[in-house]
């Protein structure tokens, strides 16, 4: 196909798909406690989530104000009933067979998150659903050769957080990034500590909207999610200069090579034969108790940023800012009574202060 840009052009069309574990002491359907680090392998375990024979799911009614609050605060119409679905597939990490969470008919739908564009204006990244599901166990090579199982995070509480492809770089979804995890935080929905796996992003990135693209696994740092996006970027834009055909697959970043891999050919929806969930009913939500909850959010990180910029902060100063509980709360009582300190304050906080912690 004839393309009018030179490759150099292109645009990076980037869409994340970020899984945030919960706040909650306990899983989704069990009453296993939630998987802290460091922990001994197998601690938190209960027979729902090894997926003993006839055990039942019981929804945790403690995951749904956490899921609804980040909901909220991502500007989503939550739907008032929400159901689930089994979504199967083969990994020894999975001892059920299926992970339940919600295909048809997610918890919340269409919202938007402001970050600060390349351009240095705020520009709003659309939100196109936000379910709830379980996590999986996890599977850990040792250095004998042997794979062992650990299902201490299997069946805690997610949410998954799929964004529209409206990023436009890499650095742009790192900003993405680091606001939901403040917004996150803000609303008490999770610690979203990535180095813990609490949040964890798999990066689509492609050349053309409706192009071939590449699904990017479970990065699970900023820097890594910044660095193999442009490592892909770079691939991709090469191959597309050389005539080489690009296919949709999933790839994997080597952050000790500093590359992508390729793993597997994308599967579609239908090798996970969806089916709706026979052993729990619906997710309804009462409208009052709904209204209650949005009237009790926060200050949000974005509001926070505007403040500081009303004191006279750059954007790119202010953003930073409001992205941290901790520095944004200084440096409010420490100019609220004299904006005239602001810059200067910021400047202190985002240097030597950053640095010292
Ligand atoms: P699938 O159903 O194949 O997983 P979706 O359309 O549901 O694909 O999108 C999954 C993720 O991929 C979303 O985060 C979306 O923003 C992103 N995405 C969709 N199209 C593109 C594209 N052309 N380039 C990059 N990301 C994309
Ligand atoms: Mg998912």
């Amino acid at each position: 196909m004839a393309e009018p840009h030179p490759p150099g052009a292109l645009a990076a069309i980037i869409g994340l798909e970020v899984h945030v574990q919960l706040a909650t002491a306990r899983k989704l359907f069990s009453p296993a406690r939630r998987h802290h680090q460091p922990e001994a392998p197998n601690r938190h375990i209960d027979p729902f989530s090894i997926g003993l024979p006839g055990a039942l799911p019981v929804l945790n009614p403690a995951v749904i104000e956490p899921a609804v609050r980040a909901a909220l605060a991502l500007g989503c119409t939550v739907d008032l009933r929400s159901e689930w679905d089994r979504k199967h597939y083969f990994y020894p990490d999975l001892p059920k067979g299926f992970q339940i969470t919600q295909h048809r008919r997610p918890l919340a739908t269409e919202g938007r998150l402001d970050i600060l564009g390349d351009d240095d204006r705020q520009r709003g990244i659309r939100i196109r659903r936000i379910h709830l599901e379980e996590d999986a166990g996890k599977s850990v090579h040792g250095p004998d050769a042997l794979t062992r199982v650990d299902f201490n995070r299997a069946g805690a509480a997610l949410i998954e957080i799929v964004s529209e492809p409206d990023l436009r770089s890499p650095a742009e979804a790192r900003r993405f990034l680091k606001r939901l995890r403040a917004v996150l935080r803000t609303v008490g929905a999770s610690t979203a500590h990535m180095e813990r796996g609490e949040l964890r992003c798999d990066a689509n990135v492609s050349l053309r909207l409706h192009g071939p693209r590449t699904e990017l696994k479970n990065l699970n740092s900023f820097r890594h999610v910044e660095q193999a996006l442009a490592y892909e970027l770079g691939r991709q834009r090469a191959a597309f200069a050389a005539g080489t055909p690009l296919v949709d697959e999933t790839r994997l970043w080597d952050a000790a090579r500093r590359q992508t891999r390729a793993t597997r050919t994308k599967g579609g929806a239908a090798d996970y034969r969806y089916l709706p969930e026979p052993d729990l009913p619906a997710l309804a939500l009462d409208p009052q108790w709904l209204q209650a909850t949005r009237d009790a959010l926060p200050e949000l990180p974005a509001a926070r940023a505007a403040r500081a910029e009303q004191r006279g902060l750059i954007a790119g100063q202010a953003d930073v800012l409001a992205d941290d509980d901790e520095l944004f709360d200084l440096f409010d009582a420490a100019s609220s009574g004299a904006p005239e300190l602001a810059s200067a304050v910021a400047g202190l906080l985002l240097g030597d202060v950053s640095r010292l912690r």
